[in-house]
């Protein structure tokens, strides 16, 4: 474990450096087992799990791995290319640093999502790096709009940053706050977001696991969701939102139609979590 420790985090203070730093065929060997990867023998992951409250209060790690995304997507991937962005997303999730993304396996449910509900007005809940953000805007129709709210301002400084370097920003816009702080971001996006009643197509549910029924019963009481929303929401695992897969149940094919994909937590295959895709039926 030690010499894994050391490994990941040497790759992690030379980010310039070519491809010799990456794990050795043996240490990559050490890391799956039986074909598994295993984000436990990586050092960031392990970091990742001891700030899990902490990461969970404010969406931040605490070890600047961040801020260090936004300057490898700058390195890396070409300008203005929103596939080479999210690539390279992907890549250092892999190989530098643990990110709580949604992942390139749980991110092609979400865009399989997107590409069938063809929406026009999207939102987002929990911006985090953008990464999600920008899937969605790979695969919803030319013309619509994202808008993503993210709690922590400074993770909102890093995802525009991706964005615009991607050449998005004018697709997407990032509004720092959450659907329960009394209003003010509610009234934001009524006010200069277009925001109304049966105006919102999508929704994808990725922040704060304890507000997944709260802030889809705010939704809920705006009237923004006509029959036919789509509303997809991470995480229902791991780290899990069994109150929010109870909620949908009860309501099964009477308010929501809801499917369950069984995937892994993201970039990794040996956790299991849950992606719901769920239908509003109206009611
Ligand atoms: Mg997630």
């Amino acid at each position: 474990m030690t010499t894994f420790a050391k490994e990941e985090s040497a790759t992690e203070t030379s980010i310039r450096r070519p491809p010799a730093s990456a794990p050795s065929h043996h240490a990559r060997s050490l890391l799956e087992i039986g074909g598994r990867r295993m984000p436990f023998m990586r050092w960031s992951f392990i970091r990742l799990l001891l700030s899990l409250r902490r990461l969970m209060r404010v969406w931040q790690v605490g070890d600047g791995r961040e801020e260090r995304l936004a300057g490898y997507v700058v390195e890396n991937a070409r300008e203005g290319d929103l596939d080479d962005v999210i690539r390279a997303i992907d890549e250092y999730s892999y190989s530098r640093s643990y990110m709580i993304n949604v992942g390139d396996e749980k991110g092609a449910i979400l865009d399989e999502a997107v590409r069938r509900a063809r929406p026009s007005q999207l939102l987002e809940l929990g911006t985090y790096c953008g990464y999600s953000a920008l899937r969605m805007c790979r695969a919803m129709p030319d013309g619509a709009r994202l808008v993503s709210i993210e709690f922590n301002a400074a993770n909102a400084v890093i995802a525009r940053r991706i964005l615009e370097y991607a050449g998005v920003s004018d697709r997407v816009a990032v509004l720092v706050g959450t659907l329960g702080d009394g209003g003010l971001t509610i009234a934001s996006l009524e006010a200069e977001h277009g925001f109304s009643a049966g105006s919102l197509d999508f929704v994808f549910i990725d922040h704060d696991k304890s507000a997944y029924v709260s802030d889809l019963e705010l939704i809920l009481s705006r009237g923004w969701l006509h029959p036919g929303s789509v509303v997809v929401a991470d995480n229902v695992k791991f780290p899990g939102a069994p109150d929010y897969r109870a909620y949908l149940k009860e309501c099964q094919d009477v308010r929501w139609r809801t499917i369950e994909h069984e995937a892994h937590l993201e970039y990794q295959s040996l956790l299991r979590d849950l992606v719901l895709e769920s239908d509003y039926l109206g009611g």
